[in-house]
Order: structure tokens, then C-alpha cells, then sequence
């Protein structure tokens, strides 16, 4: 009822393959028991969302795109990082409802290999034939929104229609209302009342703060935990309370979550944003050996490195349901030929 009802209020269009199938780990589950016993641990694939190799960023989409197309647009112009996921589905949405997109990547990593710039999410751009800009800096997520509404006015000046999706906090959550979507999917596949915790990835927030709400906003109490790819989680917890405050009210359910819902864990952050360390490195194992699911370096692999560091610190109890939201993110990981040392 609540995505009916969302979905009438903003515009929106299909993109995403779903519902994305909700499965158990048992494997992983034993390799990783908890300090009572084991737990139920359960995989939400929202790796596979189609859309030029699928990830979380399809349902964002959806609302995006659907502004876009409801404006009459005619072109897309987003940013990210030269590995981002969201750039690379980005422009395969808009592609796909005829509209033009260019994208700006920004120099988020520095002292990568060639992989890096040639390989995984870049390459895939290229196979779909998009306009490329480079920003030249990765800490400044104002100024390279700024850039984009400056290649958007040059463009509009040639005639063009252009739509702006940015990255800052300085814009309206519309991606966050496909995770609102996602926790009613997700709970028709597990009960509310059996829902313990759920896992993922907190990059700008939006796939956090959407599933956090509405998982309130549908009376279920189980906690979600962000665990920090992009910044610390002092900085990450304010960004979340300031987003789960907007998503609340655009959806009807102001006040829904509260200061204690927001958990934000950033023990596996370091060295920092696309940075690999040991424990994401043993957690990509971990998951291609125990369960065949690929994860990658910058995302998944992290937010999997935190779930299994959650479980050692004895945050969960024996038979508790713990659902890992896999947001994507493998193709990325062509672009870290370190990977190859792994064993
Ligand atoms: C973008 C991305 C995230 C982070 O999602 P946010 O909604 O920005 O927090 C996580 N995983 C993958 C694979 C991504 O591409």
C-alpha cells in the first residue's frame, strides 16, 4: 500500500527486475556463528536488478528517471566516481527512455592501476557510447554538482532539455523512495516480526535511509545497520538523520525514525573510499568460496566485511534473521587487479 501510494505522488518508471530474490546463506551462516550459536543469515540480491549488470542503483532510478521523463528531458548528466556503479546504470536507464546522458567522473582514488580507468565500470560506458567530463577532484561533492548544473546550462543553451540527478545533500532524496519500495518487498518475503537486522552498504545514504524508513514506516522495528564506505560514521550519522527526516515527511511518515535508529559502523572503513583492506579482502573470499556471490572492493565486499565483524563482536543472537542487502557493485571490481592475489 505504501509503495502504491508513493508511487502515485512521484514519478516513476520501471527499470529495475523485481522483486530481487530474498535467499538464505546457510554456509556462510556456519562459517560465521555467532557467540551463542548460529545465525540465519539471508541474502536480499539486489545485485541483480538488471539494467547493464544491475545494483541497488537501478530502484533509485526508477524515481530519478521518472522525474526526468515526466520533465519531458531529453538528456541526463550525473557524476561519480571513475568506478561508480551509479554513473554505469545510469546512463543504461536513460538509454533505454531515449534520452541522452552525459556523465562527469570524478578523481576520487588516486594511485590506482591502469585497470582502474580502463577496465570494469569505465569500459562498460564506453560499450554504451555516453559523453565523458572529468572532475578533477574526489572531496567535493558541491563543486562537482556545480560542474554538472554548469554543463547542464551549456547545453540547454544548444536547445537541449537536460535533467540533473546530483550527489550532494543538497537535493531531495528521490532515490531513497526505491528503497521505501524495497523494505515493503522485502517484507512480503519475511515477516516483520522475524526481521532482526538488516545489513548494508552506506555510501550517500539514500539506499540506508529509504529501506530504514520505510521499514519504520511499515511497523517493522528490526535494526539496520549502515556500515560506512565514504565517510566516517561521525560524519555519516547526521547525513543519515538529516535524510531519513526528508524521506519520512515526502512519504507521509514524518518523525518515523528516531536519533536510536540510525546505526552507522565505519570499523572497515580505512584506508578510506574504493581503498581495499584485509578484512574486505577476506570477506570477498569468504563470500565467492562459501556462497558463489561475488562482491567487490569498494561496497559489497566492505559492508560484508562489517556484517562479519558485527557477528564476531557478538551483535547477534543464535537464530536471529540477518538479511545482507547486496547492492551490486562486482563489475567494479575489474578494476582492482589486486584482487588476483587473493587466496
Ligand atoms: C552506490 C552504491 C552503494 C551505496 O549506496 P548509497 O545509496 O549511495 O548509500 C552501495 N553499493 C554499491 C554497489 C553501490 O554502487
Amino acid at each position: 500500500m505504501l509503495g502504491k501510494n508513493i508511487i502515485n505522488k512521484y514519478p516513476w518508471v520501471r527499470l529495475a527486475h523485481t522483486p530481487t530474490p530474498l535467499e538464505r546463506m546457510d554456509n556462510l551462516s556456519r562459517k560465521f556463528p555467532g557467540s551463542q550459536g548460529t545465525i540465519n543469515l539471508w541474502i536480499k540480491r539486489d545485485d541483480c536488478t538488471g539494467l547493464a549488470l544491475g545494483g541497488n542503483k537501478a530502484r533509485q532510478l526508477e524515481f530519478y528517471l521518472g522525474e526526468a521523463h515526466a520533465q519531458n528531458a531529453d538528456s541526463v548528466l550525473t557524476t561519480g566516481a571513475v568506478q561508480s556503479n551509479h554513473v554505469r546504470m545510469t546512463v543504461a536507464g536513460a538509454h533505454k527512455l531515449g534520452m541522452q546522458c552525459e556523465v562527469q567522473l570524478e578523481k576520487r582514488v588516486t594511485n590506482r592501476p591502469a585497470e582502474y580507468y580502463e577496465s570494469g565500470n569505465p569500459l562498460l560506458l564506453h560499450m554504451m557510447g555516453t559523453t565523458i567530463h572529468y572532475y578533477p577532484f574526489g572531496e567535493d561533492e558541491l563543486g562537482a554538482d556545480r560542474a554538472l548544473y554548469d554543463r547542464a546550462e551549456v547545453i540547454s543553451g544548444q536547445g537541449k532539455k537536460p535533467y540533473v540527478i546530483p550527489l550532494s545533500q543538497n537535493h531531495k532524496p528521490l532515490g531513497a523512495l526505491g528503497y521505501v519500495l524495497a523494505a515493503e518487498e522485502m517484507l512480503l518475503q519475511i515477516k516483520k516480526t522475524e526481521l532482526d537486522a538488516v545489513v548494508v552498504a552506506s555510501g550517500s545514504g539514500s539506499t540506508h535511509s529509504g529501506l530504514l524508513t520505510g521499514l519504520r514506516a511499515l511497523g517493522c522495528s528490526a535494526k539496520v545497520y549502515g556500515i560506512c564506505v565514504r565517510r566516517s560514521a561521525t560524519l555519516q550519522k547526521p547525513r543519515l538523520l538529516e535524510r531519513c527526516q526528508q524521506v519520512s515527511t515526502m512519504i507521509g511518515h514524518g518523525g518515523v525514525v528516531k536519533d536510536s535508529d540510525i546505526l552507522v559502523n565505519d570499523d572497515v572503513l580505512e584506508p578510506g573510499y574504493g581503498r581495499l583492506n584485509s578484512a574486505t579482502l577476506q570477506a570477498i573470499l569468504s563470500a565467492g568460496k562459501c556462497e558463489g556471490i561475488l562482491l567487490d572492493p569498494t561496497y559489497s565486499g566492505k559492508a560484508m566485511a562489517g556484517l562479519i565483524r558485527l557477528i564476531q563482536e557478538g551483535e547477534f543472537n543464535a537464530g536471529e534473521n540477518v538479511v545482507f542487502l547486496h547492492t551490486g557493485g562486482a563489475p567494479g571490481a575489474f578494476g582492482y587487479p589486486e584482487l588476483l592475489k587473493l587466496q
